[in-house]
Formats: structure tokens, sequence, C-alpha cells
């Protein structure tokens, strides 16, 4: 067995504790996991400014400094005694260093980690502070400054060393950034041999890529700024360039062959349909209807995702594209990830099916038997035209006559397995798609997971449509926000209440939901006529219904609940959104959160509740939720904020792909090549099938380039 992949990490420091650790922390088992986790970040040693060059507040900057003193600052200012034999950290709030080099002093700042932080900035050390200087006070100082231990290189002569990925669990186990590195360099020695070459000798020479036992080497210890441009442009070309490989051949291998049903006609329930609109469809909801149509008349299948941000009209684009279908003789289904979701859409599409003959359905998992057999033989005889439903439509005794167009509504819930499985459903050959979505996609990040998918934008809102008024607020104004709510709902309107789930602490999260909820029910009571609804993750499929109910009907005028409200339940009359603990909420989430209310005519509101202190990356989040309401305008930020080493950000963001060192919203340019290139490539080897290509499939089977949620609609 080679080092590479022996599922123990025999390196000296690493006991079955720390193993554990990094598996569980960083998702590293083996070597080969460990030497493919990149630094995000380089510390230059030539690179090192003296405190009193300090002027500007934009930049970063580096000061190699020797700790001087340090205070620790509870509520108020008060000082904390640290002379005492014991230190009570849990009082205080805030840790000031102060370090010295030999051009002056510089203080920096803790609010948080204050304890660990206290034990390792002992007087007379040195460190190397990095961060955003900004003024205070005249002075300035450095909060939450990343701080490294100065250090000489333990392989090569470099001047560079990298910083790591981190977590607070790693570093208080010892597993430092320092002990990283020696970890890496323990880690290289053993199994640089083993490295061998990925990529084909051709696409070497043409990119001018260097051999990659190099770009492993360099990318972790570089020898100097050329080597670590060429490493880190090797290994960003080859990770952008497999994913666009893989994704294009799928989009080559099904346009040639599989065909799709051939849709020439309109038809008459589609005019009728349109006719009796209540309103003019949006430029975009006709420009994307045209895009739809001109797929369904081709004779291949069309893979069609349709984003648009919440709000946008997405269902009636939905709905007029199944009655193509129909009008061509075929039957459709509409797929939504919620039961609550799957009876709006059905109690929307039924009105609009008014002015047609359309026989519409609804199949959920609480449809009676009889319903069942009904929608079963209404499925199988053909007379059901458009099925609405859950998960139900994929169990296997659901059959169509012929099912021509499946919609699918937010996809990110539907696995490639489920829909797989309806695709098995028709006559044979398999259904047109349309996949839809509310989660704005930058353009990059569009090009590169759907690489394989026609991507649709409704990039227009209805007319009429009044923005959210948005604003944060501090805890101490919650007075004011609950005589707020009192009064839209003494107007007839409802709020929500969301509180943040998170993963890691997910027990103390559901403590402070329901003490939150407590709180609510306390200041508004059932006597005085309120209606409290609460949703959360722990409850039974009934009680999320029952809850979800109640608020949408209208017999809950509060409902309090983590983020399951994020897809797309529609309560026109809800007019406040109010997020809670709202810093610890990534921008896309907020954004989906706040497409929740401002559906109806009313002036609607967002507030957003913050902790006293947030980081400064935090608070420009919701300084960008304050001043925009585009989508598109907050996925593009959210992706230049986010940085690379950022990992927490990421899992988050629910992206499909996880890149390892590319970064899709700075290396557009190295994406653009590496499409550009993968193209070239398939233009001469479709399939992939020359001896010069094989290293290439063996890379391509690897899961990382077979996206599990998006890419593979068929
Ligand atoms: P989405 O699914 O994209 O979030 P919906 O399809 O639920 O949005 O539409 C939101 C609301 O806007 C619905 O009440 C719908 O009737 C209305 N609507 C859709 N298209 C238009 C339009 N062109 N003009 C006015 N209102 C529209
Ligand atoms: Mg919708």
């Amino acid at each position: 067995m080679r080092e590479l992949d022996t599922d123990r990490m025999y390196l000296s420091g690493v006991g079955p504790k720390r193993a554990e650790l990094l598996k569980r922390e960083l998702g590293i088992n083996t070597l080969s996991d460990l030497i493919h986790l990149y630094p995000f970040r380089y510390i230059d040693r030539s690179g090192i400014q003296t405190v009193a060059s300090v002027s500007g507040t934009n930049a970063s900057i580096q000061i190699k400094g020797t700790v001087k003193s340090r205070t620790l600052y509870g509520p108020q200012s008060s000082i904390v005694p640290t002379d005492t034999e014991k230190i009570h950290f849990n009082a205080a709030k805030r840790l000031s260093v102060i370090v010295k080099d030999e051009t002056g002093e510089m203080e920096m700042v803790f609010f948080k980690g204050i304890k660990w932080n206290w034990e390792r900035l002992q007087p007379g050390r040195v460190f190397i502070f990095f961060g955003r200087p900004q003024e205070f006070n005249g002075r300035f100082n450095i909060v939450h400054p990343e701080v490294d231990v100065p250090q000489e290189g333990n392989m090569g002569q470099g001047v560079m060393t990298g910083v790591y990925p981190s977590t607070e669990k790693l570093r208080n186990s010892g597993i430092t950034g320092k002990m990283m590195c020696r970890l890496q360099s323990a880690a290289l020695s053993l199994c640089l041999p083993e490295i061998t070459e990925t990529l084909p000798q051709y696409v070497m020479n043409d990119n001018g890529l260097c051999p990659l036992p190099y770009a492993i080497k360099n990318i972790h210890f570089p020898t100097d700024g050329y080597a670590l441009q060429k490493a880190s442009y090797r290994l960003k070309f080859e990770e952008l360039f497999l994913l666009q490989l893989s994704l294009l051949k799928q989009k080559f291998i099904r346009s040639r062959n599989e065909n799709g049903i051939p849709m020439p006609k309109v038809g008459q329930d589609f005019n009728d349909c349109y006719n009796a609109l209540p309103y003019r469809l949006t430029g975009a909801q006709q420009r994307v209807i045209k895009e739809i149509r001109s797929d369904l008349v081709s004779g291949r299948q069309m893979n069609r995702l349709l984003q648009g941000d919440v709000g946008s009209g997405k269902t009636m684009v939905a709905v007029l594209s199944c009655l193509i279908a129909i009008g061509n003789g075929y039957q459709t289904c509409i797929m939504a990830p919620t039961e609550v979701l799957a009876q709006q859409h059905f109690a929307n599409i039924s009105r609009y099916l008014i002015p047609t003959g359309v026989r519409c359905a609804l199949l959920t998992g609480s449809s009676t038997a009889k319903e069942r057999r009904e929608i079963h033989s209404g499925l199988e005889d053909g007379s059901i035209g458009i099925i609405v439903g859950t998960h139900a439509l994929l169990e296997d005794n659901v059959k169509f006559l012929r099912l021509g167009l499946a919609v699918i509504d937010e996809q990110h819930r539907f696995g490639v397995d489920q829909r797989a499985r309806l695709w098995s459903k028709g006559p044979g050959v398999p259904p047109h798609v349309l996949v839809m979505t509310a989660t704005p996609i930058p353009r990059t990040l569009a090009m590169t997971v759907y690489g394989d998918l026609d991507v649709s934008v409704i990039d227009e809102m209805p007319p009429g449509r009044k923005p959210v008024k948005t604003m944060q607020i501090n805890p101490s104004r919650k007075v004011a926000m609950f005589r707020f709510i009192k009064d839209q709902i003494a107007l007839g309107r409802q709020v929500f209440v969301v509180y943040p789930l998170i993963f890691e602490s997910e027990k103390m999260d559901l403590e402070n939901l329901e003490k939150g909820y407590e709180e609510i029910v306390e200041r508004f009571p059932l006597e005085d006529g309120y209606k409290v609804a609460i949703v959360h993750g722990e409850q039974t499929p009934e009680q999320k219904n029952f809850n979800m109910d109640a608020f949408a009907a209208g017999r809950a005028q509060i409902l309090v609940s983590t983020t399951v409200i994020e897809v797309g339940v529609d309560v026109p009359n809800a007019s406040v959104m109010v997020i809670q603990s709202a810093q610890r909420f990534g921008l896309s989430q907020l954004h989906q959160l706040r497409g929740r209310v401002g559906r109806g005519a009313d002036e609607s509101y967002c507030i957003l509740v913050k902790d006293y202190k947030v980081s400064k990356e935090s608070q420009q989040r919701l300084d960008l939720m304050c001043s925009t309401q585009d989508g598109f305008e907050i996925a593009e930020e959210d992706m230049k904020m986010r940085g690379p080493g950022d990992l927490e950000g990421t899992q988050q963001s629910g992206m499909p792909i996880s890149l390892n060192i590319a970064s899709l919203s700075k290396d557009g340019l190295i994406l653009n090549q590496a499409r550009e290139y993968a193209r070239k490539v398939l233009a001469g080897d479709p399939t992939l099938e020359s001896k010069e290509n094989a290293a290439l499939v063996s890379e391509l089977r690897k899961e990382k380039y077979n996206p599990k949620d998006y890419s593979k609609i068929s």
C-alpha cells in the first residue's frame, strides 16, 4: 500500500486523538488528504512592515513584534484583575495586547478567543500579526489579527510560509499553524516520491503547466514567488479544467444521444390560459417562455435551469410550459420539496387552469388511499394533465401514460437518484426537464456548476412590487421591535421570526429558539388574541405541517422557526421578517429569508437583529442586505466576501461543488481558459477514448468532478 493512501496517519505528532480531530474538522483521513489541504495565504517574511510605517486603514498589514503588555477589560472598560491566582476570563469582554517593534507600539484587540489568546500571547514573545489596521483614538490597532509564530522554513529555503485553514478545536488541541507546517513537511517527505503526474503531457505542454510533484511541493513550501505562482496556476487550472471537462462531456453525450420528444404545437390550452391572465407577463417571463419553447420544438431533450429571484413569477412560466406539453398530447408533473409548497402550487395552478379544460391533481404523502387510486388511474389513462406533488410522485406505483415534461421546483432538495426515478416513468423517451431555483447564482458559478445545463434567468420583477424596508438593530431595541410587531398585527399582517440553526451547536440553537418562542408567547399572549406557531427540524412532519398550515391559513399571526421556511412558502399577508442573530447567517440565506415577505401589496419590513459585537465580515453582510435587494448582486458579493480559507462559509453556502484551490470569484480568467481548453479536447475526442486521454478519464472518476446535486439532471 502506498503511503499516500494509508488511512491512519503515521506521522510523529499525530496520535489517535489528533487524527480523529483532523478527520472531523478538516475531513483529513489519509496523507493524501493532508497534502491536498493547501495554504490559503502565505506569510511573506520579506513583506513585514514596521509599526511606524502604518498609515492607511485599507490594506492588510503584517507586523512582527514582541508582546509588551496585556490587559483584560470587562464591561464598561473595567479592568479584570490578572495578578490573581485564577483569572476570571468569563468576566472579560476584551483583550488588549500591546506589541512593539523597533519603531513603535501597536494595540491588538480580541473580543473572542480571549482565554486562548491570553495564554499564547505571553509578554516577551515574538509573533507576526496580520490584519487590517483601523484608527481608534488617533492610533492604529488591529482587531482580531491573525497571529503566526515566526519560524524558519523546515523545507526549502523559501521566504514564504503557508497558512492553512484551521478551526478553534484544532488549534486548542495543539495543531497550530506551525504544527500544520511540520505535518505537511513530514507528509511530503514520505509522499512526494509517490506522486505521479495526473495530466497528459500534451495538456501540460499546451498550457505551460509545471509537473504535479513540483506543484505540490511548492504550494506548501514555495521556493520563491515565481515557483508559487507556477504551482498555484497548475493546480487551479487542473481543478477547473477537469470539472469543465466532466460537465461538458455529459452535455455533449446527451445532446448527441438523447432524442427528446418533439413538441411542435402550442395548443388551445396554452392560449386559453394566456389570454385569461390577470396581468401581463414581464419581458423576462416572455423571453424565458420563448427559450423553453425553442427547446421543446427542437427534437432534443430539454435540460434547462430556470433561475429567478423569489417572487419573480416562475410558477406562471412552469404552468405555461406544461400547457405546451399538454397541447402536444403529453402529461406533465411539478415536484415540490415540501407538502406545504406542493399544496400551494396546486392551489395557484388550479386557479390558472380554470379557463382551460386541463385536469390537475395533487399527490402527497398524506393523500388518502382513495385519492391515490383515482390519481393513479388518471395518470395511467392520461386524463390528468398536470400532477403536482412531493416525493410521493417517485413511488413505484405512480405511472404515466405519456410523461412529456417534468418541472422540479427548488431542486437542491432533490437528489440525482430521485430524479432518475422520475425519468423511468415515461414511455421510454426521457421527458423534458425544467428545474427552477430561487437561489441566485453568479455567472461564473453557474458556468461551472451547471456546465451541462442551459440556463434561463428571470431578471425582472413583476411591476408594482415594493422593496422590503430592511434595517439592522441590536437587542437593546427589542421592546421597540415588539411594539412595532404589535402594530403590524393590529393592521392584520403576519410576522416571521427566524432563528439560526447551525450544525455545530445544534442543541444550543434549539434552546435559543425555544427561549425566543417563550418570550414571544409571553409578549403576545393567547388571552389577547395572539397565536404563535413554531416550526423546527426536531418536529415530526405532522407537527411541522400543522404549524405551517396554521400560519399559512392566517390562524397564527406569528411564526417562530429555524430556517425551514427558507424554501418557498408563500404567505402574501406576511409583512415582517425578523431574523435573530442575523450575523450568523450567510448572505444568500438572508436574501432567501427576506424574500418571504414583500409578496403582497403592503409595505413590508425585514429586521436584522444582531449581537452587540459582530465581526467585520458579518457587519459587511448586514450592511449589504440593507443597501440592496438584488439577488444577483448579493450573490456576487457573497462570493467575493468568502475567502478561500473560510471553510464554514463554503459549507454553509450549500454549494454543490467544493473546489480545493481555485476560487470562482477570483479565478474567472483561469476558468475561462480551462473551459475553452476543455472544449478543444472534447472536440478532438468527444468521449475521451483515445489512449493519451486515459489519464483524464481516470481523474474524472473522482467524486469531486461528479457534482452530486446539480449537474446530472438526467
Ligand atoms: P416565484 O415562484 O418565482 O417565487 P411566483 O410564481 O410564486 O414567484 O409569483 C409570485 C407572485 O407574483 C404570484 O402571486 C404571481 O401571481 C405574481 N405574478 C407572477 N407573474 C406576474 C406578472 N407578470 N405580473 C404581476 N404579477 C405576477
Ligand atoms: Mg415559487
